[in-house]
């Protein structure tokens, strides 16, 4: 289980710079560079519609990830301590990504 802080308020899992999900993907297949992931399991909360009231932020949870080429990845799945998803402002999901990608 993976520490995830997320910065995609736009999010609709978003809640406290944290993720709702109990799992998450992140794509990236091929990626060289950490601007080659995204996050797969990204909604867009469209005008605030959605508040995550009834949403708990968790602590850690699982992430899958196709991004095979970071050292972090063990048969598509991470095995970081903790991963940043960045992407403040996103819209899509192609305007986020993991920070923490390192190249192997
Ligand atoms: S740290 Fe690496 S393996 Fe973990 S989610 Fe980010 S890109 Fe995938």
């Amino acid at each position: 289980m993976t520490k995830l802080d997320c910065t995609v308020t736009q999010c609709l899992h978003n809640s406290d710079n944290r993720c709702c999900k109990q799992a998450i993907i992140v794509d990236g297949h091929g990626a060289k560079d950490k601007d080659d992931t995204c996050c797969g399991s990204f909604d867009e909360n469209r005008d605030g519609a959605f508040k995550n009231i009834f949403k708990t932020p968790e602590n850690r949870l699982e992430v899958d990830c196709e991004a095979v080429n970071c050292i972090y990845n063990e048969n598509r799945h991470c095995q970081a301590e903790h991963i940043d998803v960045v992407g403040d402002g996103a819209s899509r999901a192609e305007h986020t990504l993991c920070a923490t990608f390192t190249a192997s």
